[in-house]
Order: C-alpha cells, then sequence, then structure tokens
C-alpha cells in the first residue's frame, strides 16, 4: 500500500468501514451522507485521527463537470460526488467509492479508484441517450426528446 498518496474517501468507507490507511480526506458536507450512528462515530473516530475535511476549488469541480458531461456521467452525481472527484483531482489522489459514476468519471480522469465492497468497473463507459418511441439516440441528456417530443429518454451504453 502507498502511504505517501491521499486517498479520498467516498460515503463506502465510512458505511463499511473499509478503506487503505495512511493519508485520508474527504469532502466537505460528506456528514450528511452518513445516516446512521455506527458510521457517524467512525466518521468523527477518523476524523480526530486526522481525516482531512476539504471543500474542493471552484475550477476543479468545473473540470470534474466538463468530465462528467463528456461520459454521461453528469446527471446521475450529486454534488458531493462532484465534490469527491474534484478533490481526486486535487490530491491526484485514489478515489474509494461504490459508485459506478463516479468510478467512471475518475478512470477517464486518470485517477485509480478502489472500491469498498470489490464491485469495480472493469472498462471505461460513455453514456448516451435514447428516446424509447423513436430511437433517436442524442449525446446530451435533454427533457424531452428533439425529433419526436417524448420525455420517455433512457441512457444507454455508448460503447
Ligand atoms: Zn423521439
Amino acid at each position: 500500500m502507498q502511504t505517501d498518496v491521499w486517498n479520498i474517501l467516498d460515503t463506502c468507507a465510512f458505511l463499511s468501514q473499509t478503506h487503505p490507511d495512511g493519508k485520508i480526506a474527504t469532502a466537505n458536507g460528506i456528514e450528511d451522507e452518513i445516516v446512521n450512528r455506527q458510521s457517524k462515530q467512525y466518521y468523527s473516530n477518523l476524523k480526530s485521527k486526522g481525516l482531512k475535511i476539504v471543500e474542493p476549488q471552484n475550477d476543479s469541480i468545473e473540470y470534474v463537470e466538463k468530465v462528467a458531461q463528456r461520459t454521461g456521467d453528469l446527471d446521475v452525481l450529486s454534488s458531493i460526488d462532484l465534490k469527491i472527484l474534484a478533490l481526486g483531482h486535487e490530491f491526484e489522489g485514489i478515489i474509494i467509492s461504490d459508485d459506478f459514476s463516479i468510478q467512471n468519471a475518475a478512470l477517464h480522469m486518470k485517477l485509480e479508484v478502489i472500491s469498498c465492497s470489490g464491485n469495480e468497473i472493469k472498462e471505461l463507459r460513455v453514456w448516451k441517450y435514447k428516446c424509447s418511441a423513436c430511437n433517436r439516440i442524442s449525446k446530451d441528456k435533454k427533457e424531452s426528446c428533439e425529433v419526436c417530443g417524448s420525455e420517455d429518454i433512457f441512457r444507454i451504453k455508448a460503447k
């Protein structure tokens, strides 16, 4: 295990209490996503042992949004997810997350990803959006189909 590298902890690290030792950081605001008492306790223990709580810079958030827009993950990432990714970018760290969209965007950002459960995505994905009425495929998520106006649009794997 590398000890000089920052590990950026997503919620799964606190819920499962599984993550690498060494330098650890997480996004400001993550405590709102940690709901059960055990995980909250674990979170405060880590905090007293040096867990760094960081608010990422706006420009790294913008960078992450651009990447996630390109991969099609943006609409499923929460603001905390974006912060986790932004910190991965700022610290050039390893992201610890079970969330496939976080993992996918992180891999596109050339960051290392470790999952808490052992479920890591094996391949990079780019998502596209398909209208279920007329089968029009578009790169960006829209409220309604630009061809037929249907609002029944779902996400598909582009490759
Ligand atoms: Zn359509």
